[in-house]
Order: C-alpha cells, then sequence, then structure tokens
C-alpha cells in the first residue's frame, strides 16, 4: 500500500478539518469572527446628568442602544467598551489648554451646576469622568480601524464634542472627541491626513477653530445656515494661512431637505476628497438635521443617514480603504436617535460591493 505523502495529507486534510469546524460554529459564533462594524458604548456615558427638560438628556442613549439591540443589525456589531488601558488626559491637552481641563475637573467635583455661567453647559459630579471616558471611546474606535480589527466604527457617547473650544465648554459640548481623534490618528497611528466630516444640523465650530490653519486636517461640515452656533459656518471661512482651502462649510437652508444634502457630498465632499485623499474619514455624526428634531429644521430622513454613509465609504474606497470612524453629536428626536442612527450603523456594516 502506498503511503500518503504527509505534505498531501495536510493539504487534503485541513480544508475539511475547517469546514467541519465552521459547520459546527453557530451563527453568533461566526458573526464574531467577521466583524465589520464596531459600536462603542459605556452605561458611564449615562452619569453625565444634566437635569431635567434639557434637550441633551442619557436617555438619548437610553433609546439609541434599546432600538439598536431590538433589530437585527445588533448581532452583527462587535459591543465594545472604551479601552481601559487608554489614558485619555494627555489627547484632550493636545487640543484644549490644561487650565480649562483642571477647572472642569474641579467645578464638576465641587458639585457646581453649569460651565462658565453658561445655561447651554450643564455640569454634575460625573460630567468630567463621562466626557474623559467619551475621548476615550472615541480614541478606541480609532485603535479598532487602525488595527484591522474591524472595517469602520461608530460610537455611541456623550457628551458630544463639536463646540468644545480650545479653552471652554459650548453648546452641550466639552472636549473636541472628533478633533482629539483626529490628531490621534495622526500622532499615535503615524497617518498624514485626516478628514473630519460634520453632518450635524448645527456647525461644528469648535472643530473648524481647532484645525482652522491645519493643511493635515480636512474639515467639512454641512448645516443649516443661520442657525447656532451663528457665523462660524460661513461657506467664506475656509481655513487660514498653511490651512487655506482646508475648511469648507457648505450651508444648508432650511427645509431644504434630503436632496441638497445628497448634492452636496456628491458635488462638494466628493471634489474635496479626491483633492485631499484622506487616510482616515472621521465622521461628527450629529441626528438632529433630521425632521423629527426639535431643534434643527432640515427635513432628513432617517433614509439619508445610509445614502450619506454609503457616499462616504464609496469615496474612502476610491482611496483604497474603507477607514471609517464615527462619533454621534447632536440628535435631540427618537426618530433620529433610534432610526436616523441605525440606518447609519446598518450603511456601515453592510459588505462592501
Ligand atoms: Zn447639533
Amino acid at each position: 500500500m502506498k503511503f500518503l505523502n504527509p505534505a498531501r495529507f495536510l493539504v487534503l486534510f485541513t480544508p475539511l478539518c475547517s469546514f467541519m469546524i465552521s459547520g459546527m460554529l453557530n451563527a453568533d459564533e461566526k458573526a464574531k469572527q467577521t466583524f465589520r462594524t464596531a459600536l462603542i458604548y459605556d452605561d458611564v456615558f449615562l452619569e453625565h446628568d444634566t437635569g431635567p427638560g434639557f434637550p441633551e438628556h442619557p436617555d438619548r442613549l437610553r433609546r439609541l442602544t434599546k432600538h439598536l439591540k431590538e433589530n437585527e443589525i445588533s448581532k452583527r456589531l462587535m459591543w465594545v467598551k472604551p479601552d481601559e488601558k487608554i489614558d485619555p488626559l494627555p489627547w484632550i491637552h493636545e487640543m484644549h489648554d490644561k487650565k480649562y481641563v483642571a477647572e472642569l475637573k474641579r467645578a464638576c467635583e465641587a458639585g457646581e451646576k453649569r460651565m462658565h455661567d453658561s445655561g447651554d453647559t450643564p455640569i454634575s459630579k460625573s460630567t468630567y469622568e463621562a466626557a474623559t471616558r467619551a475621548v476615550a471611546g472615541a480614541l478606541t474606535a480609532v485603535d479598532l480601524v487602525m488595527e484591522k480589527k474591524v472595517t469602520n466604527a461608530f460610537a455611541a457617547l456623550r457628551p458630544p464634542g463639536h463646540h468644545a473650544m480650545p479653552d471652554r465648554a459650548k453648546g452641550f459640548c466639552f472636549f473636541g472627541n472628533a478633533a482629539i481623534a483626529a490628531r490621534y490618528a495622526q500622532k499615535h497611528h503615524k497617518l498624514k491626513r485626516v478628514m473630519v466630516v460634520d453632518w450635524d444640523v448645527h456647525h461644528g465650530d469648535g472643530t473648524q477653530e481647532m484645525f482652522l490653519e491645519d493643511p493635515s486636517v480636512f474639515f467639512f461640515s454641512v448645516h443649516q445656515y443661520p442657525l447656532y452656533p451663528g457665523p462660524s459656518g460661513s461657506p467664506d471661512i475656509k481655513g487660514k494661512g498653511a490651512g487655506e482651502g482646508f475648511n469648507l462649510n457648505v450651508p444648508l437652508q432650511a427645509g431644504s431637505g434630503d436632496a441638497a444634502v445628497i448634492k452636496a457630498f456628491e458635488n462638494d465632499l466628493a471634489r474635496e476628497f479626491r483633492k485631499f485623499k484622506p487616510e482616515l474619514l472621521i465622521i461628527s455624526a450629529g441626528f438632529d438635521a433630521h425632521k423629527d428634531d426639535p431643534l434643527g429644521a432640515l427635513g432628513w430622513s432617517s433614509e439619508v443617514y445610509a445614502k450619506l454613509t454609503e457616499i462616504a465609504r464609496g469615496l474612502c474606497r476610491e482611496q483604497g480603504h474603507e477607514r471609517i470612524v464615527s462619533l454621534l453629536e447632536g440628535g435631540y428626536s427618537e426618530g433620529g436617535i433610534t432610526e436616523g442612527v441605525r440606518r447609519h450603523v446598518e450603511a456601515l456594516e453592510v459588505a462592501a460591493e
């Protein structure tokens, strides 16, 4: 009898074995092997207590996570908490004055109720912790994508970040989650060009301020205009000094609906994206342009969040990658924070064409 060559035996046996093993795995275990999208969330984000009647409240995240878990998509997501090993403080200091960061910590610990005497930045004992963990969540999302553990990631975090200024809290925001994530991707993961796309109904004035003179981070924003925070969202603001040409504001009229933003993405974003060739896309994903939102009036459908996601993914694919880190900003309606977010996350998770 002729003995089977061991090498040949392995060639025959290994695929048979892996077929048998894969046949034995249940659907959940199979899904674990092929996660495309991470969902970063931590209950600590609920601890930032803004008081009764305030639009940016913990129930936003309770509704969001409940809705996702009631839907099929939940099983296809890699649910993760912010990485405990990440110390967010040095990265917060990259974009914010140390004095302001220390003052926020002190005010929270002292039990004060608001920052800078401003009614739009209420704080509680746990606000500092929630805000630093939100930054850690954004950095975890960057790590997971850069280390290819997933294709892309969505971080369901609060407090939001895009109005936060280098030296102060503003508009429900304390630390610039998207801006800090962009700088982290550059300094920790050695990327040269990062783009931040902000589709919150409000202009991301904090993010714009942080990168106004920086040609290595392109800031692109679509927003209702005029609206809070005011003139920062003007299309005339295109960057300063070395950053000239690396900032684009596309103002949208109240009631302009899905068609206007899709056009802005297909024309303005596509043009700038192809010129800039970002190695990572960070989305400041607000859902307050949704038709149900009490603060915005752009009238977008839930479906448009899937469409915008598809356009963004397509632009990344042209650059040979699909690295997207999406961070929750605003969104104050049930429809926006549940269906809008779900359509966005489903469009992130779906297999590439
Ligand atoms: Zn907003």
